[in-house]
């Protein structure tokens, strides 16, 4: 097919190439957030990049202290160590409001007061009642006496303006080819959250763009948020990065890993045991012979590169 989609072309070239794994603090590293991590130090080395860490940690009341520290050690005894300061997002906060501003000054963004049972009412008065999470746009064109309590992006104002299709669509080096049309998929989305917080998909994109990001590699839960955090690059004139979503890892009930249904943190007893699991679930073969961390990372290096990166010179 014809490149035609709003991101970069997918080829595999690439000078600049810095990464980065970007967990949130609500909870030690789990077999699959250790996945996320392994699969974005093995890209970044696969292109003798830099890779970078990031704490997101925006959502303040869900985050532990002491996590963040806790989870740097732990990346450290995998021997995935961060190239270059590690950035804590609640330290950003300034960034995101001058984001924020310019699109409000671009007349892109609307302040919302809906409640949670405005939007279902809504939902439910509209024909976007099949699709629980999608926002009707009911303070697009005003507040209508209600107080402001979250700012939206004005989807469709930004895409006539910059003359975009109504569906985003890009390669995801993984799945191939993707699309989704936003306004139907979700709505205007929150930019910052009726509590004051700041939504993950602002704060990602300005911090991606802050970093120098040209490649991000995670789990494919978070691919559905690419097509948002495109609209948003190309609303604020940032540059998009390359994507690859990694498979997930599941738990026994079949369901996705993660904090929330209550996956274990990772014992690092036995580092490279933990590695060895995630090198598997990134489809990495492990040898029982090679027993060192570091031989270990570099074979799975290898791999990684013929499966993702296969025109990247090797390092001599
Ligand atoms: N902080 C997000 C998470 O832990 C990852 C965000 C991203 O990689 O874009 O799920």
């Amino acid at each position: 097919m014809e490149w035609q989609g709003l991101g970069p072309s997918p080829a595999q070239d690439w000078p600049g190439y810095i990464g980065r794994f970007a967990p949130s603090p609500t909870g030690m590293l789990h077999a699959g957030s250790l996945v996320a991590a392994l699969a974005s130090w093995l890209d970044a080395r696969t292109h003798q990049g830099q890779w970078r860490v990031r704490m997101e940690d925006v959502d303040t009341p869900r985050c532990v202290p002491g996590t963040d520290l806790a989870i740097l050690q732990q990346l450290a005894l995998c021997h995935l160590v961060p190239d270059g300061p590690v950035l804590w997002q609640s330290q950003r906060g300034q960034a995101y409001q001058t984001a924020l501003d310019t699109l409000i000054a671009r007349g892109w963004a609307y302040p919302c007061g809906c409640s949670r049972k405005d939007i279902e009412l809504a939902q439910t008065r509209s024909l976007l009642r099949h699709h629980a999470a999608v926002y009707a746009g009911t303070c697009r064109s005003g507040l209508g006496g209600k107080t402001a309590r979250a700012w939206r992006l004005n989807v469709q104002a930004v895409q006539a303006a910059l003359n975009l299709p109504r569906i985003t669509s890009w390669h995801d080096r993984r799945l191939g080819w993707q699309e989704q049309d936003v306004l139907e998929a979700v709505g205007d989305f929150v930019l910052r959250r009726a509590d004051g917080l700041w939504a993950y998909q602002l704060a990602v994109v300005v911090d991606d763009a802050a970093q120098g990001i040209s490649h991000v590699v995670r789990g494919e839960d978070l691919a559905d948020n690419t097509a948002r955090q495109m609209l948003l690059q190309k609303a604020l004139n940032l540059p998009t990065p390359q994507y690859l979503h990694t498979a997930l890892v599941l738990g026994a009930n079949g369901e996705k890993l993660s904090k929330q249904n209550g996956a274990q943190a990772l014992d690092l007893q036995d580092p490279l045991h933990a590695l060895r699991q995630a090198a598997s679930a990134l489809n990495l073969p492990v040898r029982a012979d090679v027993t060192d961390i570091d031989a270990s990372l570099a074979h799975w290096t290898d791999h990684w590169r013929a499966q993702y990166a296969p025109n990247t010179p090797i390092k001599a």
